[in-house]
């Protein structure tokens, strides 16, 4: 099946086409600057070079359009006729307590989508923007919307609730939903088949450590606890986000420096973690490890605390699961950092963690890094998000 995968952003919208059952990607691409001056296409057949088109977008519907064009012209596309796209999955940031699962989407999923729109203001209103745009220009085509929200819909309510007013809970549903769920399952299930196991055999703690960071307890299957909350900002230190940290701190930093609640927010999100830590430096770990590689204390210190908070994680949800069979890594940092993977794993002697440096240096393949004999494995799993969104849209189509 050939599925069209959307992930829609308030002024960018990403896109690849999937064939499903080979798990390859036909075309992909991007288009920026939706409804602002000087927006662009950027496209990428499987094998060709990439191209970029100038075009004025004035909206998503415009955008959405450009990308079918593209698909479809001779020469550069990748299919004849929109008929071709079987169906297309749009990934959706947040399903609030609604959504335990992808469906299929009709006018009843576009309003529960809307209503949990003020727990991610400035995400679920473009996802809608994108399905509606496409839903227009493709309407007899099955859509699915994938939530990242949704893998952890089995979170018990221990894990879920605040240690604040129930009223808030009951009237607000303010609670912990946590993200990157479509990653965090797809690489669950992944290294369960690397381990020669069920994943309900297992307990698996997963790192999806990119620019926005996260980690999850997978216990026999299912979501058990995630270090995301009600938003993207708590739990690790990320690439600009802050984190877990005393809520206190808003309050002091706002009358000591005569901020605003909103600016208080910007800066725990835009100007906080890594980037904060490195005194400016920058978000990228690239940047960080080459710092701390030339000795500069910037470096050292990000990239320390970065690591002690992982290390934090898998030892609160090692307890939370009574043990752990395997460490997944995934995702910017997780597949590509050696030394960030040695820098977390120093923390682990405790659970007999060794690494194997051979196979720890690897990258771009499934991979067990622990040293051979370890009771608990440590893996590296390249995670596919669109492959991910593309398989259960088509599994929602063929049933
Ligand atoms: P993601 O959000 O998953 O795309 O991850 C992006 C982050 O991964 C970037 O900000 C980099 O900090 C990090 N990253 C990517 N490649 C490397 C690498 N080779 N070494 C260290 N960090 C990397």
């Amino acid at each position: 099946m050939k599925i069209l995968v959307i992930n829609c952003g308030s002024s960018s919208l990403k896109f690849q086409l999937i064939d499903s059952v080979h798990g390859q990607v036909l075309a992909k691409g991007l288009c920026e600057r939706i409804g602002i001056e000087g927006s662009r296409l950027v496209y990428r057949r499987e094998g060709a070079k990439e191209q970029t088109v100038k075009a004025p977008m004035t909206e998503h519907k415009t955008a959405v359009k450009m990308v079918l064009d593209a698909l479809t012209a001779p020469g550069t596309g990748v299919i004849r006729e929109l008929s071709e796209i079987d169906a297309v999955g749009h990934r959706i940031v947040h399903g609030g307590e609604k959504f335990a699962a992808s469906v299929l989407i009709d006018n009843g999923v576009l309003s529960a989508i809307e209503e949990c729109a003020s727990l991610a203001p400035l995400h679920n209103p473009a996802n809608l923007t994108g399905i509606r745009a496409c839903m227009e220009l493709m309407p007899e085509t099955p859509m699915a919307a994938v939530f990242d929200t949704a893998f952890h819909q089995t979170m018990p309510m221990e894990a879920y609730l605040y240690g604040i007013p129930y009223a808030y809970y009951e009237k607000y549903r303010v609670r912990r939903y946590g993200f990157h769920g479509t990653s965090h399952k797809y690489v669950s299930r992944q290294a369960a088949k690397v381990l020669g196991e069920r994943p309900e055999k297992l307990r698996l703690i997963v790192c999806h450590l990119g620019n926005g960071a996260s980690v999850s307890a997978v216990q026999y299957g299912k979501s058990v606890d995630t270090s995301m909350g009600l938003t993207p900002l708590e739990g690790l230190i990320m690439g600009t986000r802050a984190g877990d940290m005393d809520p206190a701190i808003v309050e002091f930093i706002a009358h000591k420096e005569g901020k605003t609640l909103d600016e208080i927010m910007e800066i725990l999100n835009r100007q906080s973690g890594v980037l904060g830590l490195s005194g400016g430096l920058s978000s990228d770990f690239r940047d960080l490890e080459d710092a701390f590689q030339a000795g500069q204390p910037e470096g050292e210190r990000a990239l320390k605390a970065f690591a002690y908070r992982v290390a934090k994680y898998i030892g609160a949800y090692t307890a939370a699961m009574n043990g752990v069979d395997g460490i997944c890594f995934t995702a910017g940092l997780g597949e590509n950092s050696p030394l960030i993977r040695r820098k977390i794993c120093a923390y682990l002697g405790y659970l007999g963690v060794s690494l194997d440096e051979e196979q720890n240096r690897k990258r771009g393949e499934d991979l067990i890094i622990s040293a051979p004999g370890c009771g608990v494995k440590v893996l590296v799993i390249p995670t596919n998000e669109e492959l991910a969104i593309a398989e259960e849209t088509c599994a929602l189509v063929q049933a």
